[in-house]
């Protein structure tokens, strides 16, 4: 099964789809997690991908679906994957689509803007191991030190508040369109990202298992 889970920065996308790995046993493709891993390991298209990244700017679509070919191309996802973060642009999505991958979910967490320049403020994240935090839905057990590798957590440059302002305007004007194409392929589902966690969880999965349910008829 080959999943999508859309939604703005900060919608929570990345938690659901790590629910959604536990429940499906199939690997979670981040974008963003691949490209800071290779801006960290300074390799040439992910140095060339920070100077975006930092800006809260999209990397280039060559970079992205080069990267996005590559894993997807990997054993692991025979059985299926589930994409978090990509498509972003209208291209990105067309190169799916032209890739001859079939998508069958698409799960996008709404969540209005005023509650994601809320909740941007409260994110860290650990620079050593990428273990993500957020001081309220999701704190370290450790305070300001990750709970994995006792690394004092940071706040990502994009997630500066002048940067997210921006992040939000791009996902309106390139990310929304790829609602609308999935949307009139029929495999778009939405789900109203809740101020509880938990919440959230809950109404991500009950769509999972209604569409497993009808997948099997
Ligand atoms: P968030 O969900 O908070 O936006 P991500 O970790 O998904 O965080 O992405 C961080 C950054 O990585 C983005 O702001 C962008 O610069 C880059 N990025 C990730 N995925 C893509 C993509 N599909 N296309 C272009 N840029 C991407
Ligand atoms: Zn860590």
């Amino acid at each position: 099964m080959n999943i999508i889970l859309l939604g703005a920065p900060g919608s929570g996308k990345g938690t659901q789809a790590e629910n959604i790995r536990e429940r499906l046993n199939i690997p979670v493709i981040s974008t963003g997690a691949i490209l800071r891993e290779a801006a960290a390991e300074r390799t040439e298209s992910g140095l060339k991908a920070k100077e975006y990244m930092d800006r809260g700017e999209l990397v280039p679509d060559e970079i992205v679906i080069g990267v996005i070919k590559e894993r997807i191309a990997k054993p692991d996802c025979e059985a299926g994957f589930i994409l978090d973060g990509f498509p972003r642009t209208m291209a990105q999505a067309e190169y799916i689509d032209e890739a001859g991958v079939r998508i069958d979910l698409v799960i996008d967490i709404y969540v209005s803007d005023g509650k994601i320049t809320e909740r941007m403020g409260g994110r860290r994240m650990c620079p050593s191991c990428g273990a993500t935090y957020h001081l309220r839905h999701r704190p370290s057990h450790r305070g300001d030190i990750c709970g994995r590798c006792e690394s004092r957590l940071i706040i990502r440059n994009d997630d500066k508040p002048e940067v997210v302002l921006d992040r939000l305007k791009i996902y309106h004007s390139q990310t929304m369109p790829v609602k609308d194409f999935y949307s009139k392929k029929g495999v778009l589902k939405t789900v109203e990202g809740q101020d509880e966690l938990s919440e959230t969880t809950r109404l991500t999965m009950e769509t999972l298992e209604e569409f497993i349910a009808s997948a099997k008829k």
